[in-house]
């Protein structure tokens, strides 16, 4: 009889998403009609930029043409793409050459399948709390876990303490769901490590486009990182093709382990697991990089900016805790009053409609914690905001 995976029996048996979405459908059920402020799950709200929808048009329509028609792209990505891309790095500094860049169907599908990369033996260092996919995408992988708490002591950015054994980091900067931003020295200290003992990181850089002021966008600012870093990046969250589904992952060519080039090994897996993106998506996503569409972008980032602005002056007013929003879409508040973050969910859910997520879905840190999303509507953040002010406010 063929064995499956037992490994899928060590998950969590309810992803967080799909609890909420149960919660949230049965207090539909017993409230007809009743309006619900989202500031839950981390979907976005805003269109795509015109520079986006032109590229993508006038690419359906060479689709619709012999002389310009376009069969299978190459796996690592079509060339005018990954330049791009190598431009958007250049204007920080960082040179990429076109064969370290891979495009993406998105930073999930990589989050996972770049483990194919190692040893299933090796060990996976997850911060905790942290997006769920990294526990579950190893836990599938029969790999082990080990935990790098983060906690308000250390800013939930967690650096390698002594005695540390990791074998293949997860860093993800700024951060979900905390939103905190990792600066120069913290990531230097994780690249050193990584180096010094023959780790990889896997650096997530999927809200990189919300960094302000001079934090780290990638880890390749930091010196020593082409020798023991990959980056998985997304245009998700960056320019709102969450359901247009476009990334990149950045291996350097130096980053070699036994003797095996893990930049090689990957051009393998992607030649053999995908044949292809979309060419008409790749389209999109370099318009993404040209000087109107930064621009454009830099527009629906501004309205997450301000709505994060919202929330957090709502905090401030109620007298809550909170970290993150400034450089990140996230604003990650303190439970009040001790209460634990289902609680707080259900509270909310309830007394006020408005929808959040609580943070011990994130791991066992972020309990106490709550996650808001600024992704939302401008004027349904402002109600969220003022609502969760009045409810939470008036308990001190
Ligand atoms: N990484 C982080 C930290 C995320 O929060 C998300 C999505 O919310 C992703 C990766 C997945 O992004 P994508 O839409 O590119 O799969």
């Amino acid at each position: 009889m063929l064995k499956p995976n037992r490994n899928y029996t060590r998950l969590k048996d309810s992803y967080l998403f799909y609890r909420i979405g149960r919660k949230v459908s049965a207090y539909r059920a017993a409230h007809p009609g009743e309006k619900m402020y989202r500031l839950g799950i981390g979907d976005v709200s805003r269109p795509l930029c015109p520079a986006v929808i032109d590229a993508m048009q006038e690419a359906v329509r060479d689709q619709g043409r012999a002389e310009t028609f376009q069969g299978y792209t190459p796996e690592n990505g079509l060339p005018f793409f990954r330049e791009a891309v190598a431009g958007y790095y250049a204007r920080r500094g960082v040179t990429l050459s076109l064969d370290e860049i891979f495009v993406s169907s998105g930073a999930s599908d990589e989050l996972g399948d770049i483990l194919d990369l190692f040893d299933p033996r090796s060990e996976a260092a997850i911060p905790d709390p942290a997006y769920p996919a990294y526990v579950d995408a190893s836990v599938m992988a029969g790999r082990r876990v080990r935990f790098l708490q983060a906690t308000p002591e250390n800013d939930f950015l967690p650096l390698p303490e002594s005695g540390l054994e990791a074998d293949l980091i997860y860093l993800c900067s700024p951060n979900n769901p905390t939103g905190a931003v990792y600066d120069r020295e913290g990531l230097r200290a994780w690249v050193d490590y990584a180096n010094r003992r023959g780790a990889v990181i896997l650096f997530d850089a999927a809200y990189e486009a919300f960094v302000q002021g001079d934090l780290p966008h990638s880890i390749f600012e930091i010196e020593g990182a082409r020798t023991c870093a990959i980056e998985i990046c997304s245009l998700s969250k960056t320019a709102g093709f969450t359901g247009t589904r476009l990334g990149y992952t950045v291996i350097p060519r130096e980053l070699v382990r036994e003797g095996m080039n893990l930049n090689a090994m990957w051009l393998r897996n992607r030649t053999t697991k995908t044949n292809g993106v979309s060419c008409i998506l790749q389209r999109g996503g370099a318009a993404v990089f040209s000087e109107a569409g930064l621009a454009q972008i830099q527009e629906n980032i501004g309205v997450y900016r301000q709505n994060a602005r919202t929330l957090m002056a709502a905090l401030d007013r109620a007298g809550i805790r909170y970290w993150g929003g400034q450089n990140a879409p996230y604003v990650w508040m303190a439970c009040p009053e001790g209460m634990d973050s289902w609680t707080l969910f259900d509270l909310m859910l309830n007394r006020i409609q408005v929808i959040g997520t609580p943070g011990e879905g994130f791991g066992h840190c972020g309990e106490g914690f709550f996650r808001l999303s600024s992704f939302g509507d401008p004027e349904e953040t402002r109600i969220a905001a003022e609502r969760m002010e009045k409810l939470l406010g008036s308990r001190e």
